[in-house]
This record gives structure tokens, C-alpha cells and sequence, in this order.
């Protein structure tokens, strides 16, 4: 599932990173919508209406959500989920293809395509883009330590299922929230309002580094989901189950956290405080 690093990158190829052509200031010629339910909001037919003509001015991101900004004040917003997934194309989609969902063409030819196996992403189409975001909480980079102690202490939830509740804090996910707590050395079953002030400061550092270096790295690569990125390479925890820290030696570890995994070492995550 994208997290903040791969919605970053994605973000800066529609820019024109990365060596291809971007968005930003391309005309939407044409609008096609296979899947109707794709589109949140206004409703399929009028979103295809009201995106046609529309000029990109800028793309910019805001926890998992990627934003376009029109010239026309309206903001497309786009939530990827589970699995789905945007490519160039440069012809029309085949009418066969699998998994499309929604397809754009540009006024230079070219197609942007969206595909997603398991429908769970989401578009938008509005004047009012806070009407979607409004919920979110702030990234790691936009808190202070102290704040974030503040916020845990309020917190009796158990820090992992905490750390991946976007309205306690935008961006973050599985992979990366068990990649800071390992970095910071806290347990992800610890409950959120037992860490020092010392231990809530690692661990807003290490979410901040941890992200940065995915997006350095342009995301983890998982499977047919998010086929791009590098920084699977430097995982330390995340789906190393059974194999060896490269901290300490010791066997990583995975337990089940309201319905979803943690992966983390034994010995560096000790149960209590060490701080
Ligand atoms: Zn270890």
C-alpha cells in the first residue's frame, strides 16, 4: 500500500521528475471512466465533464493524498489505497485492459492511466479540498517534539495501530511506522501514553528519517502495486520475519496489532521502557 514516500514520488514524476514529461501545465483533452465508483465525488459523468479543459498548474501532496491543482481554483485529489497505480501511456488505452480504471488524455497525446486490482482508491473534484483532508493530522516534520510527547500522552492505544491513525498523524503506514520504532527502539505494542518525553522525541526523529531516506530511495517496491523504488533494500524489520536484526543478532519477531502485523527485534524493542 503507498505511504507518504511512494505518494511523495509519485508526486515528483507528475512534476517531471525522474525524466519524463510532466503535468504541470498540460490541458485534460479527454476523460474516460471505466469504473465509476473510482470517482468519490461529484458523481463519474460530472467529474469527466468538469476535469475536461482543465490545465494543471501545480501538484503538490498532503499525507497519502496526491493534490492538482487547477487553474480554475478546483483541486483534483487522488488516494491511491491498496493498490492503485498511475503510468504513461502514449495511445489510447486497449478497451481489454485489465485492472484501468480511469484514463486522461493530455494535450500533447499522451495518456495518464489509472489502475487498481482491488478498487479500493478514491478520486475527487473540488472547489473545497479541506472537505477531504480536514481530518488529517500533521506530518512528522510538522510537530514539535514536545507536541508529539503531548499528544502521546493523551493516548491509552498501543503505539503501532497509533502511529498508522492518519488523524493522529498523516502519511504514515506498516512499513514505516515499524521502521521508526525499530530505529527508536520502542516496542509497537507499547501503549502510547507510557513514552518518556526522551522516547517520543527518538521516534518523531526516526519517522522523519525514515521517510526521508524512502523518499531519497523513491519508496519500497512491493509487488505489482508499487513496482518502482529501492528502499526494500535497507529494511531492517518490515517482512524480515524470522531473520536476524542487524542491530543485535536476534531473530526479528512479527505479532498481530488490531488486525495488523509489526515487525520488530526482541531484543532493540524491549517490552519496557529503557530510556
Ligand atoms: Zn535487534
Amino acid at each position: 500500500m503507498p505511504e507518504l514516500p511512494e505518494v511523495e514520488t509519485y508526486a515528483r514524476w507528475l512534476r517531471g521528475a525522474y525524466g519524463t514529461p510532466g503535468l504541470i501545465g498540460r490541458q485534460v483533452r479527454r476523460v474516460r471512466v471505466r469504473w465509476p465508483a473510482a470517482v468519490a465525488t461529484p458523481d463519474a459523468t460530472l467529474f469527466a465533464q468538469r476535469l475536461r479543459g482543465r490545465t494543471v498548474q501545480a501538484v503538490a501532496r498532503r499525507g497519502k493524498y496526491l493534490l492538482w491543482h487547477l487553474e480554475n481554483r478546483e483541486t483534483v485529489l487522488i488516494h491511491l489505497r491498496m493498490s492503485g497505480r498511475l503510468r504513461w501511456a502514449d495511445a489510447p488505452p486497449n478497451e481489454a485492459a485489465r485492472h484501468l480504471r480511469l484514463a486522461l488524455e493530455l494535450d500533447d497525446g499522451r495518456w495518464l492511466l489509472y489502475e487498481d486490482p482491488r478498487k479500493f482508491g478514491r478520486w475527487w473534484l473540488t472547489a473545497r479540498p479541506t472537505t477531504v483532508l480536514g481530518h488529517l493530522g500533521p506530518e512528522p516534520w510538522e510537530i514539535s517534539p514536545d507536541a508529539f510527547a503531548a499528544r502521546l500522552r493523551a493516548r491509552r492505544a498501543r503505539i503501532k495501530p497509533l502511529l498508522l491513525n492518519q488523524r493522529f498523524l498523516a502519511g504514515v503506514g506498516n512499513i514505516y511506522a515499524d521502521e521508526a520504532l525499530h530505529r527508536a527502539g520502542i516496542h509497537p505494542a507499547r501503549a502510547a501514553h507510557t513514552l518518556t518525553s526522551t522516547e517520543a522525541a527518538r521516534l518523531l526523529y526516526a519517522l522523519q528519517e525514515v521517510l526521508r531516506e524512502a523518499i531519497l530511495a523513491q519508496g519500497t517496491r512491493f509487488d505489482a502495486a508499487y513496482p518502482w523504488g529501492t528502499y526494500q533494500q535497507y529494511l531492517r524489520v518490515y517482512s524480515r520475519e524470522g531473520q536476524v536484526c542487524y542491530t543485535c543478532g536476534a531473530r526479528i519477531r512479527r505479532l498481530r496489532l488490531a488486525g495488523r502485523s509489526a515487525h520488530y527485534c526482541p531484543q532493540c524493542q524491549p517490552r519496557v521502557s529503557n530510556a
